[in-house]
């Protein structure tokens, strides 16, 4: 069975309501070439995405992650994606790859210029083993994210809260973690907060509580994040959003980095400084995150 698999996807209009979007899905030879020269998700990384956890060709969290989708879309004036038909692309996708853990990712990109519509595809493969990352965890290193809390509100044009197909930022603040010695990082506001990580909710631990930055623009609503809470929740802890200073991630009694694909790792270090962690609650989460959801 190949590995790897692409879906062209047609955006039809968000009021276009109909039963089946088959025909608006076109499978791609992922080795061919598939998009103009003129693309602006490539030449300006202007677009929208989302990376989905499938195990054993069950997505994860599908509403959420449409939804986010649409979020972002709103944010960047991109016309309204068709709910129905992105869940209906996810549910083709992922039974495209084989068993075990994969990713199914959308993208909606603005198009080509003077094009007839947004452009949009699917990708479908193998995900990276991060079995041993989820049992030995991640040490970080907080990082300034060159801003203060208020940016968002204050210059929406910069999108944050949006999951732009703009990573080089997030990249280079890993490759600045790896630089330093530590295996992540964690996003610091000029003012002092903490934010995220850059492809990773961060959740705190304090005494009885859980705790995540809450998401009022300046960072991703993580889809995980949202999951855990909800398992949490279920198992009688108390959760909760709020402002949080890089010296609550220090003091923490446990801190964990949660994202869709390398699921809960727990934070082992914070800029050098050993951070406790709890080994039993990782393992819980992760056999939550990895059961159909
Ligand atoms: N924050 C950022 C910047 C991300 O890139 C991601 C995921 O890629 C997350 C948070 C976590 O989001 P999710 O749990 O939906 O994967």
């Amino acid at each position: 069975m190949p590995q790897r698999f692409a879906l062209m996807i047609t955006p039809v209009d968000a009021a276009d309501a109909r039963d089946d979007y088959s025909d608006t899905f076109a499978p791609m030879d992922v080795e061919a070439p598939a998009l103009s020269v003129g693309e602006f998700s490539t030449q300006r990384g202007d677009g929208v995405f989302e990376s989905i956890g499938v195990i054993d060709g069950h997505a994860n969290e599908v509403e959420a992650h449409v939804q986010r989708l649409a979020h972002s879309a709103e944010i960047c004036d991109l016309p309204a994606p068709n709910l129905e038909q992105w869940r209906q692309a996810v549910a083709t996708a992922a039974t495209l790859v084989p068993a075990g853990e994969a990713v199914v990712k959308l993208i909606l990109s603005r198009g080509v210029e003077h094009g007839p519509a947004p452009t949009a595809w699917a990708t479908a493969s193998p995900a990276p083993d991060f079995a041993a990352v989820r049992r030995g965890g991640v040490r970080v290193v907080t990082l300034d994210r060159g801003y203060d809390l208020d940016a968002a509100r204050r210059a929406p044009w910069l999108l944050l809260g949006a999951k732009t197909l703009s990573y080089a930022v997030n990249m280079a603040a890993l490759r600045e973690a790896h630089r330093r010695g530590a295996d992540d990082a964690v996003f610091v506001t000029r003012d002092g907060h903490v934010l995220e990580a850059p492809t990773a909710s961060l959740i705190l631990r304090i005494g009885d509580e859980f705790v995540t930055p809450a998401p009022s623009g300046g960072i991703l609503h993580g889809t995980t994040q949202l999951s855990v809470y909800e398992h949490l929740e279920s198992r009688g802890f108390r959760t909760r959003y709020a402002t949080l200073t890089a010296s609550d991630l220090a003091a923490a009694d446990a801190a964990w980095l949660v994202s869709s694909i390398r699921l809960a790792v727990a934070i082992t270090a914070v800029d050098g400084a050993p951070l406790a962690s709890d080994p039993a609650l990782t393992a819980e989460l992760n056999a939550f995150l990895l059961s159909p959801r």
